[in-house]
């Protein structure tokens, strides 16, 4: 979840897709600030937020409705692809509308209609 206001009603990314970041980035590494507890090992080197990992993802950290109103309880330290992950009406990222599609929601990048 990027920090554009759309996100505060949407969360959709952060129950579509498998959160996955490097070890390092949590609590558990020196330096690390991503909760270790909110995590789960998926290789070696590789950590994933709870909940991500599934058919059906949801982050663990992800609070309230997708699609209503939503919060990340851990913002401040949330790992590198959610600090990465903009919305789609604040740049090029088609995976923002995707998962918003997958949630019923409407696309914020609107359709240019060549004539
Ligand atoms: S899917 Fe897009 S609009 Fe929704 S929370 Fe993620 S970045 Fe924000
Ligand atoms: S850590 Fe926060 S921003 Fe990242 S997927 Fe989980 S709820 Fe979304």
């Amino acid at each position: 979840m990027s920090s554009a206001s759309a996100c505060l009603t949407c969360g959709a990314c952060c129950a579509s897709y498998r959160v996955s970041f490097y070890w390092g980035e949590a609590t558990g590494a020196p330096g690390g600030y991503v909760p270790s507890e909110l995590t789960q090992a998926i290789h070696p080197h590789l950590l994933c937020m709870q909940g991500t990992n599934q058919k059906q993802p949801r982050c663990v950290a992800l609070e309230g409705e997708v699609g209503v109103q939503v919060g990340c309880t851990i913002y401040a330290n949330r790992p590198s692809p959610c600090r990465e992950f903009v919305a789609g009406d604040e740049g090029d990222n088609p995976f923002c509308d995707k998962a918003r599609a997958q949630h019923g929601l409407p696309p914020l990048i609107p359709v240019k209609i060549v004539a």
